[in-house]
């Protein structure tokens, strides 16, 4: 790889000498965070070649669109994205457009690309990420598009540079893919087999980032509890992050409620560090449902494992994400879910309108409620929790909370912004200094979807 790495530096510093500018680059990266991590290899990679990163997508030698697919607004999304730089391409033809990601891991849309956007000369799915090197080299030293889709089972690749996007918070993937093929879910079909990375280099970064400077640490994986590296397990590696020395905080995503064990909530009631916030994504609160989404738990195990950690953790919370419209939901199962939201006392719901996904199991079963209904299915849904959430927001007037300060605030000069353990915003007066520092916070009030307050004496 580093050899591919040298021979566009080397190529770009002879553009750099024959124009004066330094080659640029224009990256976005969408959906998850497990996607929004490998586009920091992605950058890591971009910036060792030798480019500069640039803010518009039309004035950049090469632009890399880093794919989601988990729905189909994403990719709407993202083909008039990729169809609106046809005309920067004809007027700089040698500016590269590459385009990986989960999307175009799917045959289907590799066709698509091939086809009818003749503009696009670089294709590679997510198992292919650590051959981008190679890949660009193809492309700049032959002129031809490149298109490589390999099997989604990749093997890890430790040692790819990283471009980190903030120096506060940081992610830290400790496992790729999923083995759950919940029936409307794209993720295994693209991202191919679970695997997971060896808890030693997991330990080594983690070190790195808090030696760095960092003050939250996020585990990342499309199922994290269902880490495991030789005898370590989810909750070994969480306990080995907690033991690192320094003022730091541990987040994890995405946790599946089927892998949720007790032992878990144990360890995060006994470890100082981690967050006492777990997103625990339910889908549906009808267990006819569930198990036509093959979730593999029932609402009753779910709600025992969230009465389990309300009494385990004092002040815990719940986030969730649902999904309405799945195919065959009836009225009275989206009243269950409803019935469900309210009981669960959710801090926040990510609430999706179920999408049609190309080779999924539910793609062949009978969907007969119309769109608009869905679509009031869903609003009635968010008001519920809206509702909801303001008054968790109100409650919260008068406590004290402990915030991470990452920078300023939107109420103007002389205000800064941090996240509370439950990622809640919250915002108070203070200077620039505060950045990355923990502070508590007297909270005096709840405007909108966030707290405000001061600095506790
Ligand atoms: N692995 C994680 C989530 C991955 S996708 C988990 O199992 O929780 C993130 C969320 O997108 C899912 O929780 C689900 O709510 C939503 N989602 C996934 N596929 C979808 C589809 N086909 N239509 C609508 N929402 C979907
Ligand atoms: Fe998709 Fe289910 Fe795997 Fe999550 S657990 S990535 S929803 S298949």
């Amino acid at each position: 790889m580093q050899g591919y790495i040298d021979w566009i530096r080397r190529y770009n510093e002879e553009k750099l000498l024959k124009s004066g500018s330094r080659p640029t680059a224009f990256t976005h990266h969408y959906g998850c965070q497990q996607n929004v991590s490998d586009g920091e290899r992605i950058d890591g990679m971009l910036r060792e070649m030798g480019y500069a990163f640039c803010e518009r997508p039309d004035e950049a030698d090469i632009v890399i669109y880093n794919t989601c697919a988990v729905r189909e607004n994403a990719e709407d999304r993202i083909f008039g994205n990729v169809g609106a730089l046809k005309h920067a391409k004809h007027r700089n033809p040698d500016m590269v457009i590459g385009l990986c990601g989960c999307m175009v891991q799917q045959e289907h849309i590799a066709e698509k690309f091939r086809g009818s956007f003749p503009f696009v000369d670089v294709l590679f799915g997510p198992s292919a990420l650590p051959e981008f090197p190679e890949i660009l080299y193809r492309k700049l030293s032959t002129g031809s598009r490149v298109f490589e889709i390999l099997d989604a089972t990749g093997e890890i690749s430790e040692d790819l540079p990283v471009r980190r996007d903030g120096d506060i918070k940081a992610w830290i993937p400790i496992m790729y893919g999923c083995n759950n093929f919940c029936t409307y879910c794209v993720v295994p079909y693209v991202r191919g087999r679970e695997r997971s990375r060896d808890y030693t280099r997991v330990l080594e970064e983690a070190q790195e980032l808090v030696a760095a400077g960092y003050r939250e640490l996020t585990l990342l994986g499309q199922n994290v509890n269902s880490y495991r590296s030789g005898d370590v397990d989810f909750v070994g590696l969480l306990r080995m992050v907690n033991d690192i020395p320094g003022e730091f905080r541990i987040r994890f995503m995405t946790s599946h409620p089927k892998d949720c064990s007790r032992e878990l909530v144990d360890c995060i009631a006994e470890c100082d560090k981690i967050c006492n916030h777990i997103h625990l994504p339910v889908q549906s609160g009808s267990d006819r449902i569930l198990h036509q989404m093959n979730r593999g738990y029932t609402t009753g195990q779910y709600k025992d494992i969230i009465g389990y950690a309300r009494q385990r953790i004092p002040g815990v919370t719940f986030t969730s994400d649902i999904i309405v419209g799945f195919p065959g939901e009836t009225r009275d199962d989206l009243e269950q879910t409803i019935a469900l939201i309210r009981e669960m006392d959710y801090q926040s719901l990510f609430t999706f309108i179920y999408s049609r996904r190309v080779g999924t199991k539910a793609a062949d079963m009978a969907d007969p409620i119309p769109e608009q209904e869905k679509s009031a299915w869903f609003r009635e849904l968010l008001e519920v929790q809206n509702a909801i959430s303001k008054k968790r927001y109100e409650a919260a007037v008068g406590t004290t909370v402990r915030v991470l300060t990452e920078g300023p605030g939107k109420s103007g000069d002389g205000y800064m912004m941090g996240r509370t353990a439950s990622n809640i915003i919250v915002e108070f007066p203070g200077t620039a200094e505060l950045r990355g520092q923990f502070v508590d916070i007297a909270v005096t009030d709840a405007p909108g979807w966030a707290l405000a307050g001061e600095i506790q004496a």
